[in-house]
């Protein structure tokens, strides 16, 4: 089957773009947004991409109950499921906004008569992104999200730990749910970092919050202020062996 065709059949727009990143792929149309594994060369060879369609469901649920139980606005959740191939794929609604973490690299105000940069990166626009953003997560998303709460970690029984954790302990075979006697469990993103988080170019204000796949039921203290870091000072925490490894006794039943 050629790589290359629509798998919506215009469905959802015209097909955009395929890229594979990392182990997965994205799948862009004019209005749709799409994860899926990637397509294995025999129907028993593993993806690589451990957990792949429990990681992709997961997200399904994460959008399911944020757009249902809070007003965080998250992409509109489309479908999800087995393609023709064996792929587990979740799409979404398309997100044309800025993400955070590129918000300033360029003036997003030029001709407005504000006196910014005029060219290159405009810290104006980038300090305005970023306050935004951190007034907007600490009174709307982190509030409402800790107001969810369960007695056992994951999401209807499958947990996956934040990629700082699980992209260094890959040796794992699973995240085992724990549980508890009350609920003393919140819903957290899990990866609430500035990639995450997509800012309008003109008002430069929150638009979404994306990529829910990491998100469970977990102790609040594990939803990092990530939002406020930079690239490698996020990247750093993968290095955090002591986080680590008290965040996985945290966790551990
Ligand atoms: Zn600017």
């Amino acid at each position: 089957m050629d790589q290359n065709l629509d798998p919506f059949n215009g469905k959802y727009g015209r097909l955009l773009e395929i890229k594979e990143i990392g182990s997965k792929d994205y799948v862009t149309t004019e209005v749709s947004f799409t994860k899926r594994e990637p397509l294995r060369a025999t129907k028993d060879e593993a993806t690589g991409w451990k957990w792949g369609p429990q990681r992709l469901l997961n997200e399904a649920h994460a959008l399911q109950i944020v757009a249902e139980k809070t007003s965080i606005p998250v992409p509109k959740l489309f479908e999800h499921g087995y393609d023709d191939q064996g792929r587990y794929y979740v799409t979404m609604e398309r997100i044309h906004g800025l993400s955070l973490s590129e918000a300033g690299k360029e003036c997003q105000m030029v001709g407005a008569g504000v006196g910014h940069a005029t060219s290159g990166p405009c810290n104006e626009c980038r300090q305005t992104a970023r306050h935004n953003a951190d007034t907007f997560i600490r009174e709307q998303v982190l509030p409402q999200l800790q107001q969810l709460s369960s007695n056992e970690t994951g999401l209807n029984g499958f947990l996956l730990p934040p990629p700082r954790i699980v992209e260094t302990r890959e040796d794992r075979e699973c995240w085992p749910v724990k549980k508890s006697g009350s609920k003393i469990y919140v819903l957290i993103h899990g990866d609430l970092a500035s990639h995450n988080i997509s800012i309008n170019r003109s008002t430069l204000e929150v638009e979404h919050i994306y990529d829910w796949e990491h998100t469970a039921y977990l102790p609040a203290e594990m939803e990092l202020e990530l939002w406020c870091m930079e690239g490698r000072e996020y990247y750093d925490l993968f290095k955090n062996d002591q986080l680590i490894e008290s965040e996985i006794s945290l966790i551990t039943p």
